[in-house]
């Protein structure tokens, strides 16, 4: 699995170049069929893709090309599960976000939740980019609730980001640097900064 941009056009260029590299080994990706068609909600929308599928062309591994706006294994796209994380921060219950979404309030329980178990290392991590990509960024943390900062450290990635390589959107990008994996249940697929 690797995270993608959201120009297909662009990615199959990239593919077709032998640009993309395998998460695995970091040989050139080269186009392997596509995926089944998939559902992706959007916030008014629900929206059938077919995702790209790539192998590796020198460990034979292959790889799905997710979309960044999409997370692994959720139907619901970054920026759904964005919104109901900016609601929680600022105080709305998990009800009322299912309400507002338009959503089934185990679902949005189960994004908060695996959010809240992973806050603190989402923190960290969301900082640490931005540090990266600002090293004057201020990088102390308020201190207060562990879930809010975790969502405030996204959205301060999201500005530095805009900033330098100008508009994208914020649950994208914390999707790139996931790998995905904003609600997995361990950071093995959360990327790195270099
Ligand atoms: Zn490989």
């Amino acid at each position: 699995m690797l995270i993608v941009g959201t120009d297909a056009g662009g990615v199959e260029t990239d593919l077709v170049a032998g640009r993309l590299a395998c998460p695995v080994c970091g040989a050139g990706l080269r186009p392997w069929g596509h995926s089944a068609d998939r559902e992706v909600r959007q916030l008014d929308a629900v929206e059938r893709r077919r995702f790209r599928r790539s192998i590796c062309a020198v460990c034979a591994v292959t790889h799905v090309l997710m979309p960044e706006d999409t997370l692994v294994r959720r139907r619901d796209s970054a920026a759904v599960v964005g919104a109901a994380l900016v609601a929680k921060a600022n105080g709305k219950g998990h009800r009322t976000i299912a309400e507002t979404l338009s959503r089934p309030a185990s679902t949005v329980r189960g994004w908060l939740r695996r959010f809240a178990t992973m806050a603190e290392r989402l923190r960290e991590h969301f900082t640490r980019w931005a540090h990266a990509m600002d090293p004057a960024h201020d990088r102390r943390s308020s201190g207060g609730d562990g879930f809010c900062d975790a969502v405030e450290a996204i959205g301060v990635l999201g500005l530095v980001a805009v900033r330098r390589f100008g508009p994208r959107p914020v649950w994208s990008l914390a999707s790139v640097v996931t790998g995905g994996g904003l609600l997995a249940n361990t950071s093995a697929l959360w990327a790195t900064p270099v």
